[in-house]
């Protein structure tokens, strides 16, 4: 093989390997500085907007999973509020054909992580959002009674973002530690838990490398 080309193949390798050496250390710094609230059950500092889409748990209730989604509204695009606005129930469903036919839907999660990386809690971990949908995993349905949801801003096709990927790091380590209960095992996708209805957050999502962020 050519210097070059040896070259060109190192520095990419290279490249690769600090990106995810430096988000292994930057982790642990962001971990330190989100905390979960324990009276609240929220997130901070992480801007909160109330959704009206949640109820109670059905009592004694232990929270033992995170199911990870992926959402972009309008579909394929990033960057808008809709995403927060279909949560709170506040959708303008004349502001893009997309939107006539959900707006009235009442969905939610308990936080959202955008491409930037900013995080948006909707709903208190303790409270039941609605995520799941129809649902079942390990013989158990209605997930959303047990779990906790936590969208990505996305689609199935398209890479989700480093900073993403950080995030989502942070916020699962505190909620391992908030909320014991859940297991490595236990972070699933909707996908996983609503098959053949649901393939969120897509195949580009990289189970392996979030897993390898956290022991
Ligand atoms: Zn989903």
């Amino acid at each position: 093989m050519p210097f070059l080309h040896i070259l060109v193949l190192f520095a990419s390798t290279f490249k690769i390997h600090m990106t995810k050496r430096l988000s292994l250390i930057i982790i642990p710094s962001m971990t330190e500085i989100l905390k979960i609230n324990p009276t609240t059950a929220l997130l901070t500092p992480v801007k909160y907007r109330p959704s009206p889409h949640h109820d109670e748990r059905p009592q004694n209730t232990l929270i033992d999973m995170i199911v990870v989604h992926g959402i972009s509204l309008p579909p394929g695009e990033f960057g808008s509020n809709a995403i927060e606005e279909f949560f709170c129930g506040k959708l303008d469903s004349n502001s893009h054909p997309a939107f006539a036919s959900i707006a009235t839907v009442k969905v939610s999660a308990h936080l959202l992580i955008r491409r930037t990386g900013e995080m948006i809690q909707f709903v208190p971990f303790t409270k039941r959002a609605w995520h799941a949908g129809e649902s079942h995993f390990q013989g158990r349905t209605r997930c959303n009674d047990f779990s906790i949801g936590i969208e990505l801003e996305g689609t199935d096709d398209t890479c989700y973002e480093q900073t993403q990927y950080q995030q989502l790091s942070s916020v699962i380590q505190l909620l391992i530690r908030a909320y014991p209960f859940i297991t490595r095992d236990r972070i699933v996708g909707h996908a996983d838990i609503a098959p053949g209805r649901k393939t969120d957050p897509g195949l580009t999502f990289d189970w392996q490398y979030l897993k390898g962020t956290f022991a």
